[in-house]
Formats: C-alpha cells, sequence, structure tokens
C-alpha cells in the first residue's frame, strides 16, 4: 500500500521548501492540498504538475477518505497546507489520524513553521513553551481563556491575524500585567520581516505608533508567569491542612 507524505512548505520565502521536500512532492502519485489553488501556483515554481486533491477545515474527513482509497490503490500521496506545518494551526490532524486508523503508513516531512522560526530567535526567555495557536475572536470567550493562563509559568506563544493584533497585544497586557517581556514576530522569512521585543505593556502603543507595523502575519511569545517562591507550596499545603482542621 502506499503512505501519506506529510509536507511542509514555506511561510514566505519560497526559498524554504527542503530538497526532500521536492523530492517526494515530485515522486507522489497525488497531492492532497489545503488549497489546490494556492498550492498549485507553489508547485509550478518548482515545474511540478500532480493531480491535486482539496483537503480543508471543511472538508478534511470526506477528503480523507478519498485519500484513503488511492492509498489503498498502492498509490502514494503528499499532504501540503496553504504553508508551513500541515496541522499547526492548519488542516492535516483528521486526515493523518484517519490514515493512520485505516491501517496506513504516515511519513512526516519536517520544514518550516512560523512557530518555530519565530521561537529560534525569541531568547533565552523561553526554554519551555505552550503553543496556544489563535485565541478566540469573541472578546469574552479570550478574556476566560487568557485568565486561565495567567499563572503558567511556561512562555506562550499564539499566532494572530492583521486586523487583531493591537487588540491582541491589548488583551494579553490586560490579562498578564504589563511588566512581561514580549515578543512581536512579524512577516518571517518575508521582505517586510520585522522582530520587536519590548514589554506587554509597551506593545499596543508600539504597534499603533505605525500602520505599517500592524501589517502582516504574527506570532507573538509572552513571558510565563514568575515561578512560585520556592516554599510556597509548603506553605499552601500546610494552609490546607489547617483548615480542614479549623471548624
Ligand atoms: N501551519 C502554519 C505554520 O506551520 O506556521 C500556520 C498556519 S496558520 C493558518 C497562519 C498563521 O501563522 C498566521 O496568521 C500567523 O499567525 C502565522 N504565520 C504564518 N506565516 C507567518 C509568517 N511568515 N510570519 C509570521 N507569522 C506567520
Amino acid at each position: 500500500a502506499g503512505a501519506l507524505y506529510v509536507v511542509a512548505t514555506p511561510i514566505g520565502n519560497v526559498a524554504d521548501i527542503t530538497l526532500r521536500a521536492l523530492h517526494v512532492l515530485g515522486a507522489v502519485d497525488r497531492i492532497a492540498a489545503e488549497d489546490t489553488r494556492n498550492s498549485g501556483q507553489l508547485l509550478a515554481r518548482y515545474g511540478i504538475a500532480k493531480p491535486l486533491i482539496a483537503v480543508h477545515e471543511h472538508n478534511e474527513r470526506a477528503a480523507a477518505a478519498r485519500v484513503i482509497e488511492h492509498l489503498r490503490a498502492g498509490e502514494r500521496v503528499a499532504y501540503v497546507s496553504d504553508a508551513g506545518t500541515p496541522g499547526i494551526s492548519d488542516p492535516g490532524a483528521r486526515l493523518v489520524d484517519a490514515v493512520r486508523e485505516a491501517g496506513l503508513a504516515v511519513v512526516p516531512l519536517p520544514g518550516a513553521s512560523a512557530l518555530t522560526t519565530a521561537l529560534s530567535v525569541a531568547g533565552d526567555w523561553t526554554g519551555t513553551f505552550s503553543f496556544l495557536g489563535f485565541l478566540p475572536t469573541k472578546t469574552k470567550q479570550r478574556a476566560s481563556q487568557l485568565q486561565q493562563l495567567a499563572a503558567h509559568t511556561q512562555a506562550l506563544v499564539f499566532y494572530e491575524a492583521p486586523h487583531r493584533i493591537v487588540e491582541t497585544v491589548q488583551a494579553l497586557a490586560d490579562a498578564f500585567g504589563g511588566a512581561r517581556r514580549l515578543l512581536i514576530a512579524r512577516e518571517l522569512t518575508k521582505l517586510h520581516e520585522a522582530l520587536h521585543r519590548c514589554t506587554l505593556a509597551e506593545g499596543p502603543t508600539w504597534l499603533a505608533a505605525d500602520a505599517n507595523r500592524q501589517r502582516g502575519e504574527f506570532v507573538l511569545v509572552v513571558e510565563g508567569a514568575p515561578q512560585a517562591e520556592p516554599g510556597a507550596e509548603d506553605h499552601d499545603a500546610l494552609l490546607n491542612i489547617l483548615l480542614e482542621e479549623l471548624p
């Protein structure tokens, strides 16, 4: 039987495709893509022409069944999302589940992701991190998710679209206080790539000062909550015991 190759593609700079990705895309029988028009253009750049299947957020289950039929027929199929690594805030995870459940092979081809690209230049305060992807767009849901994260000591990584960037950085400052470090990574690997380090308090003002700073695609890396003082948990435990004893 065939195999599904899950292939990372560039997040901006088209040169960031791997040699292995080009080799596999050139060798497979069919390419499943989040957006066949968009991926068709990328493939054309490299002189690759293959039958395409659309596998996006809204048809992932049904399309997975088609991909599995091709794999059962012995075909090799690649999956590419619009940009970066499939499954990272992108479709692909359900397809992978379905293919594996069908007992067929899944082969990952690593490459660009906005997540790892931003973290690679974030600095020494992001040793451990949690990736949150996109925050909810509704104000109330966003605030409640941020409240739940406020005590989280790992660095937090978010994706954000241009039209919400100021609002989101403001919401982060409101939920976590102004003192934490923030990295704003914009348009990574592209012509207008920009990395700006500041505090959460400074973020909204910096973004608002120039409309260009709000354009493009963003990764936000936010410092985690300070580690609890050593012994603070012991105090909590002691307090809990005392509270149980009290009438
Ligand atoms: N699968 C992709 C990956 O591996 O990074 C992410 C896809 S997600 C739908 C798109 C979001 O990723 C954007 O809104 C932005 O937050 C982030 N992103 C993608 N490309 C980027 C870039 N070149 N610079 C900064 N952020 C980027």
